[in-house]
């Protein structure tokens, strides 16, 4: 997923989205990256519910303004 967004021209920035019932290393990753500092997910050290990591990578797009 994430050499996809990294490949697609449109997204300008790679932010990691992150639940309410996230670790707070996950936490910790709250935030926009670019595309070439998006950190690993999940995460060393991750220790959310069921192993799961709940965080997303979520692709910011480039706003075309007229
Ligand atoms: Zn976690």
């Amino acid at each position: 997923m994430l050499e996809r967004l990294k490949s697609n021209e449109r997204v300008t920035l790679i932010r990691v989205s992150v639940s309410d019932d996230a670790c707070p290393v996950c936490f910790s990753l709250q935030g926009a990256y670019p595309k070439d500092r998006a950190p690993k997910l999940p995460p060393d050290g991750c220790s959310c519910p069921l192993g799961r990591a709940r965080v997303f990578y979520e692709p910011v797009l480039a706003e075309i303004f007229p």
